[in-house]
């Protein structure tokens, strides 16, 4: 099956900063992608590809651009990655967002049990989002698709769970743990 990977936001506006490491979403997410391609080595049955989201036209030209660029390569699945970040720094945990759709709740809730085994956050559960933040990139491409907000970026428990490569390590392999429990 084919996983496309959605960099959140793009290089010119890139998302929220954590504070510990001075790494934006968009900075950290491409670390995470490559992490994810990399581990992807041990899952032959998964092929993955990384797609970044490119400024211009608006917002959401932007995503349906994205979402085109997945559907042309055949996307199975996608899944976008961010991080979540509040002024209250005692905010934490996992959370991700999905349309609905049977496919993109599956999807979603085999994500959220293996990112909460994989860093021990607050379980903040599946959202189902239909307006606002996030919703056109779970509707825009043909794949199932998830968004995932691992993480608090403006958290320290947040922080202390990714700041670490095998941390990361781990989240990018929770990531495709995931999509073989829910597509294979
Ligand atoms: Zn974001």
């Amino acid at each position: 099956m084919k996983l496309a990977i959605v960099v959140g936001h793009n290089a010119r506006a890139q998302g929220a900063v954590r504070p510990d490491t001075g790494e934006t979403e968009f900075v950290w997410n491409s670390r995470l992608a490559k992490m994810i391609d990399a581990a992807s080595k041990d899952f032959p049955a998964i092929d993955v590809k990384t797609f970044f989201r490119t400024p211009g036209g608006g917002y959401m030209e932007e995503i349906r651009r994205v979402y085109g660029e997945t559907d042309d390569w055949g996307a199975d699945a996608t899944v976008e990655l961010h991080f979540n970040s509040h002024h209250n720094p005692s905010a934490t945990g996992t959370e991700v967002l999905s349309s609905g759709s049977s496919s993109s709740l599956r999807y979603c809730e085999a994500l959220q049990i293996r990112m909460l085994a994989a860093l021990g956050l607050r379980d903040r559960g599946t959202k189902v989002v239909r307006t606002g933040r996030g919703s056109a990139s779970l509707v825009s491409g043909r794949a199932p698709a998830a968004l995932i907000e691992p993480f608090f970026g403006s958290s320290p428990k947040g922080q202390a769970a990714t700041d670490e490569p095998h941390e990361m390590r781990a989240l990018a392999r929770a990531i495709l743990v995931a999509t073989q429990d829910a597509f294979l």
